[in-house]
């Protein structure tokens, strides 16, 4: 300890004793022993301060989802709907889904304010001679539009977004097994595959834990990643449109 630290900190010691308010004055009856111990318990404050260690804290996943939620409906907000894309609605095969409660639902989903609109678009539904096609198609068709659409998933062909009906209907058992629900699925499958028509091809999930890019092939495996219905920011261009990140 130095000469001229211990005059510091005795100084200043004495100075804050005797101006804390509710302190008892030290200064007239004080023993010289009793301010030396004093001095010495302020001299140890340094390195107490500096041990202290601030308590690691984590956000729960509920803050987390909330900030996200948060932070898309802000992107909305910043995003000025400019144009607006149209689309047709068909059925192809024998359908038993309800086909009033799939257009209701897409549109729902594609006019979402976490969705594809953050591109500053808007999706309408028209009667005919849309800028795309959506389809919902029972799952036997689904080769029809394309020799690379499966009967197993739904797909993207052309001017054709087609939701394949056993799909809409049950989700997929890996997306069951993990715990996801049917009308998140229903969300995740119509952005997934408008992401294709509007330019996307698929994405790999980025890290365990994080949320799934809605380009990922979650319906095959969330490698991962946590269910995500929605574009993640980094997704938010579309070649179809002409619009960049
Ligand atoms: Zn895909």
């Amino acid at each position: 300890m130095c000469m001229m630290c211990s005059v510091t900190y005795a100084t200043v010691g004495a100075g804050l004793l005797a101006f804390s308010p509710g302190v008892p004055s030290t200064t007239a009856t004080t023993s010289p022993q009793t301010l030396t111990s004093q001095v010495a318990s302020l001299q140890r404050l340094p390195s107490a301060i500096a041990a202290f260690k601030m308590p690691t804290l984590t956000e729960p996943q509920w803050l987390k989802d909330q900030n996200a939620t948060e932070l898309a409906a802000a992107q909305a907000k910043k995003a000025p709907i400019s144009r607006v894309v149209t689309y047709d609605v068909m059925t192809k095969g024998a359908i038993t889904a309800s086909f009033a409660e799939f257009r209701t639902q897409a549109n729902a989903t594609l006019n979402d304010g976490r969705g594809w609109t953050r591109l500053g678009v808007s999706f309408h539904e028209v009667a005919s001679g849309g800028d795309f096609t959506l389809v919902l198609s029972e799952a036997s068709q689904m080769t029809s539009f394309s020799s690379g659409c499966g009967v197993d998933y739904s797909c993207r062909a052309g001017r054709y977004v087609i939701i394949n009906q056993d799909r809409w209907q049950g989700a997929t058992p890996s997306w069951n097994n993990a715990g996801g629900s049917l009308s998140d699925y229903r969300h995740m499958v119509v952005n997934h595959e408008t992401g294709h028509w509007l330019g996307h091809g698929h994405a790999s999930c980025s890290g365990a834990g994080q949320p799934a890019q809605v380009m990922q092939q979650q319906s095959i495996d969330l490698q991962g990643c946590a269910f995500n219905a929605w574009p993640t920011a980094s997704e938010l261009w579309s070649s179809q449109l002409g619009i960049t990140v």
